[in-house]
């Protein structure tokens, strides 16, 4: 039985290498139905914009719930609300190093150097 950290782990995985649990589907789905674009949360990045028909419909997701007392280490199923989407650059920035960054804490860094 895995944790809840290595959990997380296997997730963000897939996703950075385009491998979506489906749960990825129904996050883009749930940004769309509010009329979002599928772009990265912290700094706007639009794959499609940048990389033109290759870059359609790519974002990666970050399990952001993670941390809260919410969730529940035996195996619930994570909701599209816990998925943060994000590029791959922020993405790679939350996990470099432990402990893992929250986006918030990512924004205001990215801010603080900007
Ligand atoms: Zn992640
Ligand atoms: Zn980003």
């Amino acid at each position: 039985m895995m944790n809840l950290l290595q959990k997380v782990n296997v997730f963000c995985e897939l996703t950075m290498y385009g491998r979506e649990p489906g749960v990825i589907k129904r996050a883009i789905k749930l940004a769309k139905s509010k009329g979002n674009k599928i772009i990265c949360e912290t700094r706007g990045f639009d794959f499609e914009q940048k990389y033109g028909e290759r870059g359609k419909g790519f974002i990666e997701g970050h399990h952001k719930t993670f941390l809260s007392k919410a969730a529940d280490e035996n195996g619930q199923e994570t909701k599209p609300e816990d998925i943060a989407l994000l590029c791959s650059n922020c993405h790679s920035m939350i996990h470099r190093r432990k402990p893992w960054l929250t986006i918030e804490e990512l924004r205001e860094i990215i801010e603080a150097n900007n």
